[in-house]
């Protein structure tokens, strides 16, 4: 994907750093003015509207625990965050409602912040570190600019109580390819049904295409992931989301990948106004929504059971060792969708960490 910026803005402390002058350069012609950071401005990076790059420091911890939800069970995932907000525009996107300033935003100090981050890592030997860049950016979306994936899978191919997943939409996996590592990396890829995929996700490549480039990467010896999330309730969903499960089994082979993830659209109330304001012509919230017990709008019940147990079966049907697991469910709708629970978060994380020794020892 080619990453368009219509005007930078430089925090002006981090004006002189060498990766803020590398990238006005690899931008040049795009203008860019300083602010002070605290400065308000309008704008955002939005297709449709201007497209602006804040370019800053990040000043608190780059590895935090996924913020997850409470009250359900959550997979103890470590995100790594060298940027925030994404150029992709899926119209239900959380982040839409999750930051506070708008605008894509690139750390620049994200480099020497990283020998910090695997400090934190090397310095519990005896724990998983399950790291992924993917949940407030894309992964893959920022690096033809940033660069920064090289570095971390030199990184983390070094680590033995870590992996690191690089989640995408995108199909841009030549630097990937390019890349002497394997080990300890994983590529994933969310995915959902053409229909959704076609209309709710702007600037995310084609299913075909993301599927191509998970094909290249297996066939380059990397370990895969995918992730179906949001699944949404749709007219016709189930034909929709087997269309997709069908170019899956088309494209890779299910052998090297090390979990597939579960999850039905839930949304926190604010995104709702967003999602209308921004794409009046988004379907994702059409359907009938309930509060749940995190305060996020999500399916009744038996509707979240129908879905997830109908993706669960044919996935099972595929192969049986594709480490399926439910994002953000309880206990209850694992029982009844999977037919198993972990129980509490920690099942959860014990599960997955078994996943990682066994693809990685
Ligand atoms: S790819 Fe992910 S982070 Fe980017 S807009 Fe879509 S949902 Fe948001």
């Amino acid at each position: 994907m080619t990453l368009r910026v219509d005007e930078i803005l430089v925090a002006r402390d981090a004006l002189r750093h060498p990766e803020t002058q590398r990238i006005l350069e690899c931008l040049k012609g795009t203008p860019h003015r300083v602010a002070d950071i605290e400065e308000p401005f309008r704008g955002s990076y939005d297709p449709g509207e201007k497209r602006l790059l804040r370019l800053e420091f990040h000043r608190g911890a780059f590895l935090k625990p996924c913020p997850g939800t409470r009250n359900y069970i959550c997979c103890g995932y470590q995100v790594l965050t060298p940027a925030a907000n994404c150029p992709l525009g899926c119209t239900y996107c959380i982040l839409q409602a999750y930051f506070n300033r708008p605008g894509l935003r690139i750390f620049v100090n994200f480099r020497e912040a990283l020998d910090g981050v695997l400090a934190v890592i090397d310095n519990e030997p005896d724990r998983v570190f399950r790291v992924g860049t993917g949940e407030f950016t894309d992964s893959l979306a920022l690096d033809a600019l940033t660069g920064w994936n090289r570095r971390l899978m030199a990184a983390f191919s070094r680590r033995s109580n870590a992996v690191i997943e690089f989640k995408t939409k995108t199909s841009a996996v030549r630097a990937m390819l390019e890349s002497p590592h394997r080990r300890r990396i994983i590529m994933s890829w969310s995915l959902n049904s053409p229909s959704m995929a076609a209309w709710e996700e702007r600037g995310a490549a084609p299913l075909r295409a993301r599927l191509e480039a998970a094909r290249a990467c297996q066939e380059a010896g990397f370990v895969l992931g995918f992730h179906f999330d949001p699944l949404v309730m749709h007219p016709g969903w189930r034909e929709d989301y087997m269309r997709t499960l069908d170019l899956l089994d088309a494209y890779v082979e299910p052998g090297s990948i090390i979990w597939v993830s579960l999850g039905t659209f839930r949304f926190m109330p604010a995104l709702k106004e967003v999602i209308r304001r921004r794409h009046p012509r988004s379907r994702v919230l059409h359907g009938e929504f309930v509060r749940g017990l995190d305060g996020k709008m999500r399916y009744i019940r038996p509707l979240r059971v129908e879905m997830l147990r109908f993706m669960s079966e044919k996935l099972k049907a595929w192969d049986r060792d594709l480490g399926v697991y439910l994002c953000m469910e309880s206990d209850v709708v694992w029982q009844e969708a999977m037919g198993w629970t972990p129980r509490t978060s920690e099942g959860l994380s014990r599960y997955l960490d078994a996943r990682v020794r066994k693809f990685f020892g």
